[in-house]
């Protein structure tokens, strides 16, 4: 296997590392792969779309698993699916919804890999009906501390199937996942859009469209205060029976950094003013491609670059419901105060627990929001975690970069459970990254070179 040193960001840009990295192109080259890491550990990396630093391991090794993208076997009789760690969302929806079958659980972006799937419990906005990526997944085949191969599902080792769903890569390597798609789908849906005042208004039409629409999504304008608090646009949206795929339109790319003064918080506000009028006050239903709807931001090709050189944050959290609805106002009304100029908040519902010991979703809202990286800002995003954390919610870690192990510990309440299947299976802590390091999930590292 060939190693070289490169430099690596999560997709918000604020989290990096330099790393001895090696590119497996086959299953039984992804094997060999341990023998290659020393006291320095190893994660893999796949297609860097978490925002922070789960799949950064600056001074150690790293696996970049892209390239390990075959469609292994499709039963259509069932919709399993097994494949390499390495497909996307993007590779899915081309070979199966043609075929009337779409991933159950869809992130924002098609660029995902199923591995990042398992390994964040990936959500989509169809929570409340299907649950996340790791309530379809049949069994993982993983490549262990040891080297050995288990294949783990929750009649065989449920306690590692458990830590590896959600579990941040630091269970082992994935070689391989059977996941059930899902049967109905189609290259068309039928999207709602709808404009809505303010958050009580939201709040309200979520509560009335989420048990009868499969996927929905609100689009909350950020920088709205006062009486407009929390207005947007609501998209509820159904797959509707295709005669012909519509044509992909591609926006445009990114190619350099915007520079930092481009994104101010007039250029922001007029933007969000802008698109805020696009639907109008009776709201409007177009038939869209499915992939415009599910993957928005895909259109456009690197455009975490809007943020320019030093990156940005993104912060996701869940609230539970007693504390929803207080908690997503402080919140607000913390971020309007902040004036960090968040572009366009996402608010979604979630319908429950996953199955990972550090799944995030908890019923019932969970909000995005992104900041440019300022000065000041990590003081206002620590203000943000605690507002969840007193209210009994829980910070995403596909999104993070900067909770604190002390705030983690009381988010993800089975974290002694996951430590305890670690002691079992990596008790040196082999896997191992800047997440797992700040988390404090890992013993410290060693400061022998022996592996
Ligand atoms: C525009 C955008 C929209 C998004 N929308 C959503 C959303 O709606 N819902 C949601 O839940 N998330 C969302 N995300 C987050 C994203 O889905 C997750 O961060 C996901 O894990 C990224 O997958 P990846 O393939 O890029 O993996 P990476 O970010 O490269 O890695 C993520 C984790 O997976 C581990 N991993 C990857 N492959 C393996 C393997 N073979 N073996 C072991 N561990 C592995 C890594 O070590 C790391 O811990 C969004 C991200 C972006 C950029």
């Amino acid at each position: 296997m060939n190693w070289t040193n490169i430099a690596l960001t999560g997709w918000g840009r604020s989290s990096t590392a330099r790393v001895r990295a090696c590119r497996p192109e086959r299953q039984s080259e992804l094997e060999t792969v341990l023998d290659g890491v020393d006291a320095g550990g190893i994660i893999a990396y796949a297609a860097g779309r978490s925002y922070g630093d789960a799949a950064l391991n600056d001074g150690g090794a790293t696996v970049l698993t892209r390239r390990l993208d075959r469609i292994l076997a499709f039963d259509p009789a069932t919709g399993e699916v097994v494949c390499e760690p390495g497909v996307t969302f993007r590779d899915l929806f081309d070979a199966f919804v043609p075929r009337g079958f779409m991933a159950a659980a869809s992130p924002g972006t098609a660029a995902t890999t199923v591995g990042g799937a398992v390994a964040n419990d990936v959500h989509g906005k169809n929570h409340d009906r299907h649950g996340s990526f790791g309530d379809h997944v049949r069994w993982i085949e993983l490549i262990q501390a040891d080297g050995t191969i288990q294949r783990v599902s929750p009649d065989d080792d449920s306690e590692l199937f458990a830590a590896t769903i959600g579990g941040i890569g630091l269970t082992g390597l994935i070689r391989a996942v059977c996941f059930r798609l899902l049967p109905g789908a189609s290259p068309k849906a039928a999207v709602r859009e709808t404009r809505v005042k303010d958050l009580d208004d939201f709040l309200a039409a979520f509560a009335r469209v989420r048990d009868s629409t499969t996927f929905s999504v609100g689009w909350i304008d950020g920088l709205a205060r006062g009486a407009a608090l929390g207005r947007g646009i609501l998209e509820t949206a159904e797959c509707v029976p295709a005669e012909q795929r519509p044509p992909e339109r591609r926006g445009p790319n990114i190619p350099v950094d915007f520079p930092g003064f481009a994104l101010n918080s007039l250029t922001v506000r007029l933007f969000n003013e802008v698109w805020f009028r696009r639907a109008s006050a009776a709201g409007r239903e177009r038939v869209r491609p499915l992939s415009t709807f599910l993957y928005p931001l895909d259109a456009i090709g690197n455009w975490n670059r809007i943020y320019g050189r030093r990156g940005f944050y993104q912060f996701q959290c869940v609230l539970p419901e007693a504390e929803s609805v207080q908690g997503l106002r402080a919140l607000l009304e913390e971020t309007g105060r902040a004036r960090k100029a968040s572009f366009l908040a996402v608010l979604k519902t979630l319908g429950g627990e996953g199955r990972g010991h550090l799944s995030f979703p908890m019923r019932v809202h969970t909000l995005a929001l992104d900041f440019p990286r300022r000065s000041g800002v990590e003081e206002v995003l620590r203000r943000l975690t605690h507002i969840v954390r007193d209210r009994g919610g829980r910070v995403y870690l596909a999104k993070d970069a900067l909770l604190s192990a002390e705030d983690f510990r009381t988010m993800y309440p089975k974290l002694p459970r996951f430590l305890d299947v670690l002691a079992r299976v990596d008790p040196a802590g082999r896997f191992t990254s800047n997440m797992a390091r700040r988390l404090d999930l890992k013993p410290a590292r060693s400061t022998s070179t022996a592996p």
